[in-house]
């Protein structure tokens, strides 16, 4: 569960050849890094054959001729998978595509949110359009499902079987094995579902826009954040609704109409179009539930998910509301008995309201915790930070990083070999775009474009876009960067036979797990000393600083699950049997919660989860959580314990979804998985 919105998301057929793509909250701006002397290193056994290079392009038709010849081979290899016999040569041959289609749409649809030239991106987009197109396509392609369905049958080796399993279900999801007319239908509305999604975030997206205020309006707020920030034709400051000027503002203006302002620009992103885009998609979804006999969209999704059925998602939030309800009242109170002691007023006149609840809670937390997140820039600087992930992922996982020469897609990103130590293997390829810069995706993210395999060979490749603060990393960044590290892992590490089985290609509710377990790891004193080996004259973070953050971080946390209680609740309610005007439930349920919904506001129109591949999925992020908090629980009290690293590794990162993920969870605890340890932690 991290804190932020964001994620577009591949649609169609996704569960067979969508890219992965993560997201998190954002980390921002300055200071220049040194690079950390390298350690020493063996050479490694290089494999150019599983590798590849990363494509360059730097105009417009070059992406749009290298997309016409991924497609083009992509017919090609359909083709020929059409003849196929069913069973091994059949998974060859849809292995075989499905490594082609990753390895020509993969790098080339991810700089549709990095390049730096904007016809560049632009093709990028359309070139994801196409492969959307061909998807759909493929996905009722009845051939080749007939293949799948024969496969299932004459394959005996369970991974080999699983893998035709995987690619079986979603050619039925896409409507395949339905009646003509219905198929048709179903085509129709996943081709306008996908396009819709697009439409919903490049509304987003391409809004740009910016709040102006007034000097003495932003009292409160550092100058490093508006200094350098365009003024208006009235001199005053215009700052934007995205990237990391929004949380501090929200966290440290002083004047109540500055944040509010503030506060409704960010609310209301989207605008009335993406509300009229959200009611559509959700009469599609639903339409597209019934053609497959099923009563809700949530059941269509659910049945293929950990959690399996919608009421089991909606038991697992009742118990999470149950849990954290009291929390969210007291947390509430609190803010609002701080807020009438910083105005000097009795607390009967004062009522707080949603965009004060950052600024009260972060002078809480100073004045309770004293802490202040800003004060540990000086400890982690941005490449020292990458270098301390990855250090921490050397130690518990028996792995290298080092450096490779060479330029990518824009200045300042870099690339590092991953090498398994016990083998000297290279195994895969972990790009870094460190720092913002105009037209780049401006929240933290993974793509793992390339998955890895060891039936072909094939090594994984995958992109980590951060938008670092050049002058450090707060805590809480440093934990949104361990956070989307995690995720490159479970690409990187991944060691299932397949490509199409691998890394993070697992039910949606399991993805997030192996990333929030980690992000526990950067509140520990221990793991904190790592730090210290790849920065020698770094200043070690004095561990009273760590103690206040810590006891800090579950600071809120009633108000602040509550509130991802609400988003997941609130998407479920929009995909089952009915489909309710978006807005209307919306303003019924945020005013069910103790701040109320704030009138003229319309937060469904920015929240793009729900309108992309998270549509009937947002509880995933709590369920998830629940999953990590499991699994953390194995480590006890030494997180960089290499043996249980190595278990991990081996049953969790390298498996993949090779197996159902309640097996996987089961193979590394030895025992089924529980969601008590998360509910004993939301009631302490
Ligand atoms: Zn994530």
């Amino acid at each position: 569960m991290k804190r932020s919105n964001v994620m577009p998301a591949a649609l169609a057929l996704a569960a067979v050849l969508a890219l992965a793509v993560t997201s998190a909250g954002a980390a921002p701006r300055k200071r220049a890094p040194a690079h950390p002397k390298p350690i020493p290193v063996k050479p490694v056994v290089e494999n150019p054959i599983a590798d590849l290079p990363f494509p360059k392009f730097d105009r417009g038709p070059q992406v749009a001729s290298a997309c016409t010849a991924g497609l083009e081979g992509a017919m090609l290899r359909v083709k020929e998978l059409e003849k196929r016999k069913p069973g091994a040569d059949w998974l060859q041959g849809w292995e075989a595509l499905y490594d082609w289609e990753e390895d020509q749409s993969g790098p080339l649809i991810f700089l549709e949110n990095v390049h730096p030239t904007a016809e560049v991106r632009a093709e990028a987009e359309k070139c994801d359009q196409r492969w959307s197109d061909f998807q759909s396509a493929l996905g009722l392609n009845a051939l080749v499902w007939n293949g799948a369905k024969q496969s299932v049958a004459a394959l005996k080796d369970p991974v080999d079987r699983r893998a035709a399993q995987l690619a079986l279900e979603a050619f039925e999801d896409s409507g395949v094995a339905l009646p003509r007319d219905k198929q048709a239908r179903a085509k129709a509305i996943a081709d306008k579902l996908a396009s819709l999604s697009q439409q919903f975030n490049r509304n987003i997206r391409d809004a740009r826009t910016r709040v102006p205020f007034t000097e003495a309006e932003l009292k409160g707020v550092p100058d490093s954040v508006w200094k350098d920030q365009p003024r208006d034709a009235d001199g005053k400051v215009t700052l934007p609704i995205d990237g990391p000027a929004y949380a501090t503002v929200m966290q440290t203006a002083e004047d109540p109409g500055a944040r509010e302002r503030l506060w409704r620009a960010k609310t209301n992103e989207g605008g009335p179009d993406n509300l009229k885009a959200l009611a559509q998609i959700e009469q599609l979804r639903l339409e597209q539930a019934k053609l497959f006999g099923l009563a809700s969209y949530d059941e269509f999704v659910l049945r293929r998910r950990m959690v399996e059925t919608p009421a089991r998602a909606a038991k697992f939030l009742d118990d999470v509301h149950a849990a954290v309800a009291d929390d969210d009242r007291h947390d509430t109170a609190e803010l609002r008995d701080a807020k009438a002691r910083h105005l000097g007023q009795p607390l009967e006149v004062t009522r707080l309201q949603r965009w004060d609840t950052m600024f009260y809670s972060e002078r809480l937390l100073r004045d309770r915790y004293a802490v202040d997140d800003e004060a540990f820039r000086p400890y982690f600087p941005p490449q020292e930070s990458l270098r301390f992930v990855m250090r921490v992922a050397e130690k518990m996982f028996g792995v290298r990083y080092d450096r490779i020469d060479g330029t990518w897609w824009a200045p300042e990103v870099q690339a590092w070999a991953v090498t398994d130590v016990a083998s000297n293997r290279k195994i895969a390829t972990l790009y870094v775009d460190p720092y913002p810069r105009d037209g780049k995706y401006n929240h933290a993210a993974v793509w793992n474009f390339r998955n890895g395999a060891s039936s072909v060979p094939r090594q994984a490749q995958s992109a980590l876009v951060v938008n670092f603060d050049r002058r450090g990393l707060s805590l809480r960044e440093l934990e949104t960067l361990m956070h989307e590290f995690g995720h490159t892992l479970r690409n990187n590490l991944s060691a299932t036979r397949y490509a199409s089985d691998a890394g993070e290609n697992v039910a949606q509710d399991f993805a997030e797990a192996p990333s929030q377990m980690l992000e526990d790891w950067v509140y520990d004193k221990k793991v904190l000393k790592v730090f210290q080996d790849v920065c020698p004259a770094c200043k070690p973070v004095p561990d009273d600083l760590v103690d206040k953050a810590r006891a800090a971080r579950d600071f809120g946390k009633g108000m602040l699950v509550a509130r991802q209680q609400l988003y997941a609740i609130y998407d479920l309610a929009l995909h089952g049997p009915t489909a309710p005007d978006p807005m209307e439930t919306w303003e019924k349920m945020e005013a069910a919660t103790p701040l109320g919904y704030v009138a003229g506001t319309t937060f469904p129109s920015g929240f793009a989860h729900v309108a992309g591949g998270y549509g009937a999925g947002y509880y995933g992020y709590l369920w998830s959580q629940a999953v990590a908090t499991d699994m953390r629980s194995a480590f006890g009290a030494d997180k960089l314990d290499p043996k249980v690293g190595a278990r991990y590794r081996a049953t969790v990162l390298g498996e993949g979804a090779q197996k159902p993920p309640q097996q996987v969870v089961k193979d590394f605890l030895g025992r089924d998985g529980s969601p008590q340890a998360f509910f004993e932690y939301l009631k302490k």
